[in-house]
């Protein structure tokens, strides 16, 4: 039986250091069966010792105020103002390198439940889901309008001035480097942001029917009008050249 059939949501447990909840009770609630409810809860949820394992192996653990054990806590003990209240910061500093998963005797994957977090707080819209993925904007442009993001030759000091003062210090030999990379298509930005028309049509329709394009459009809706624009314009290209063919059988 799911955990979504024998919820042990009940009126009264809560934060009882939150004083009055940041949000209604039903949008807590609403946040929570929407996480509750995803296939994947109730196999990375099966109880937990409180042990602590996850947090001692866990990377960010190590540099964070952030605590998987603290998150499977706040997500078996159903306490939906804690579960809120990570929401707005902590679950953004998992690294997602699945440590916990392979150590928790109890067979958990706190990544994974940090991961369906995640996607919760996008689907809501919430500012912090906003806060962390503004920046990537420029990537979620690439990637949804091709496919591809980054090719070898992008991996420059020159190419990423908004990745820092340390992205100067890169010195490798990048030229060798990038030859190793066994894919010979993805060797420049040419290649691999010239995506075939009915492979980009075919990406938008799984972006489409995913979901990916209406999260997008909660959390960066400008992101979403450029990107719709170009999936238009694609998908005129791509009917324009359907066309073109059958004319060329007919004749
Ligand atoms: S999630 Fe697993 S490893 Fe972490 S505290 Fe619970 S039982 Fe222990
Ligand atoms: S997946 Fe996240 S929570 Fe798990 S060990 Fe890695 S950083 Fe920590």
């Amino acid at each position: 039986m799911s955990h979504a059939d024998t919820t042990r949501v009940q009126q009264h447990i809560g934060d009882p250091l939150s004083e009055s909840p940041p949000v209604g009770r039903a949008k807590l609630e609403e946040i929570f069966r929407d996480i509750q409810s995803d296939l994947r809860f109730d196999h990375q949820l099966n109880g937990c010792l409180n042990c602590g394992i996850c947090t001692a192996t866990c990377p960010s653990a190590h540099y964070y105020d952030y605590s998987p054990r603290e998150i499977v806590q706040l997500l078996w003990t159903e306490n939906l103002e804690g579960i809120y209240d990570a929401m707005q910061e902590k679950i953004w500093a998992c690294a997602q390198c699945y440590t916990c998963a392979a150590r928790c005797p109890f067979g958990n994957s706190p990544g994974g439940l940090v991961m369906l977090m995640r996607e919760v707080a996008i689907k809501h819209g919430l500012e912090s889901a906003k806060n962390v993925l503004r920046p990537f904007s420029r990537v979620m442009l690439k990637l949804i309008s091709t496919g591809n993001q980054l090719s070898p030759d992008m991996i420059s000091r020159d190419a990423f001035p908004d990745w820092g003062p340390n992205i100067s210090k890169v010195d490798a030999p990048l030229a060798t480097l990038r030859k190793a990379i066994p894919v010979p298509t993805l060797h420049t930005t040419k290649t691999a942001w010239e995506v075939n028309l009915k492979t980009s049509v075919e990406l938008y329709t799984i972006w489409e029917e995913t979901g990916v394009l209406e999260s997008l459009k909660t959390v960066d809706p400008n992101l979403f009008d450029v990107i719709g624009d170009i999936m238009d314009e694609k998908r005129d290209d791509y009917s324009d050249w359907q066309e073109e063919q059958q004319e060329a059988e007919e004749d």
